[in-house]
């Protein structure tokens, strides 16, 4: 054990270094992840898929529970090993969101597959709480399960003081403090936080963001105990050149093994965006099936990047996902998401898919 933590600590970029001193759960938590990743493969990538939360959030209608569970469920045979299930906001402002509660008790629970939840204040965390404290081994189908629901809560804030006070009507520095009191709370209660910057590339409020401000709060919530931290281009509107340059500052300063990539197809830049981060270093992207969302508090922006595109880009590359991930199959749920929405499927690689599987129907 100390031969990894010094090992660990030695990797660790000098700003980081030094509150390791001062503060004794990020030094917990770093040198934690550290023994993790020293085992990890460094070409592997690790896809969060959003499109259960992140996605079906942002779409225009309100989807039943049944459906938002067989999602879940058929991306999990798929092989996606995290997936984000829902969101403990109030229904009052997400109606998407109201039935989380039900289709986290409901979703098959895989072994080794992480279903976060976002949660929003400490109301959302009670909440989560209570539900976990009132879940009692069942199963599901042929599966037994004695997993608990879920064992991870996602929580957000934003670079810019003015997407924040859009978003969830308080400051970032407001809803930092909020945060730390719910990740405090969840560890204690054995959970994984993972935090969300959102607008880290051009708030749709007051412009191009300064990369040193996406720096500080990611920063902060690493302090807090998040074992890692998503940087959203929320807009979607950063290309390699913006995300690059965000990404020196960001990278730069703090462990890349702890930071993710959260990209929006608005300018068609998604998987440029993604290679981009992995190309820094980068090896969690976040993803939806089918392209699947919006940002209703920035407007014209359109889902997050597809990960159907994803994985087709690293196809035949020195990278690979941590379980094989049946990219046919991810195609086939974009689809069948897409028909169920009655929206267009916004993968192009799920599109081109389609179009291959039907002429080689049609020469058969
Ligand atoms: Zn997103």
């Amino acid at each position: 054990m100390s031969v990894s933590l010094s090992v660990a600590r030695k990797r660790i970029p000098h700003p980081l270094r030094s509150c390791l001193a001062t503060n004794p759960s990020l030094r917990a938590c770093t040198s934690r992840t550290y023994r993790t990743e020293s085992k990890r493969d460094p070409n592997v990538v690790r896809i969060v898929e959003v499109g259960p939360r992140d996605g079906l959030q942002n779409e225009k209608g309100v989807v039943p529970a049944e459906v938002k569970v067989e999602l879940i469920n058929r991306l999990g045979r798929a092989g996606m090993r995290i997936i984000e299930a829902g969101s403990f906001v109030s229904p009052k402002w997400v109606p998407q969101m109201a039935g989380t509660a039900e289709v986290i008790t409901r979703m098959e629970k895989l072994p080794g597959v992480h279903y976060p939840v976002l949660v929003p204040n400490m109301k959302g965390l009670e909440n989560l709480l209570e539900l976990l404290s009132a879940t009692t081994a069942h199963s599901v189908g042929s599966l037994t399960s004695t997993i608990p629901p879920t064992d991870e809560i996602a929580i957000f804030t934003a670079a810019t003081d003015a997407f924040s006070l859009a978003n969830t009507n308080c400051t970032v520095a407001e809803s930092l403090t909020r945060l730390a009191a719910v990740t405090q709370k969840a560890r204690e209660k054995g959970l994984r936080v993972r935090g969300y910057v959102s607008v880290v590339i051009t708030c749709p409020y007051s412009g191009k963001v300064d990369y040193r401000r996406v720096r500080d709060v990611s920063r902060e919530l690493l302090e807090m105990g998040c074992y890692e931290v998503s940087l959203g281009d929320t807009t979607g509107v950063g290309n390699p050149a913006s995300v690059g340059a965000m990404l020196d500052v960001v990278a730069g300063a703090l462990p890349v093994e702890r930071l993710a990539g959260h990209f929006h197809d608005t300018y068609g830049m998604g998987v440029a965006n993604a290679l981009t981060a992995l190309e820094a270093g980068i090896r969690t992207l976040d993803s939806s099936v089918g392209g699947l969302g919006g940002c209703p508090y920035s407007p014209g922006a359109t889902g997050n990047v597809a990960t159907e595109d994803i994985l087709y880009s690293i196809q035949d590359s020195k990278y690979r996902t941590e379980k094989s991930v049946d990219l046919e199959a991810i195609a086939d749920i974009g689809w069948w998401i897409s028909e169920k929405l009655n929206r267009q499927n916004a993968s192009r690689v799920g599109r081109a898919l389609r179009a291959r599987k039907e002429r080689q129907k049609k020469q058969s």
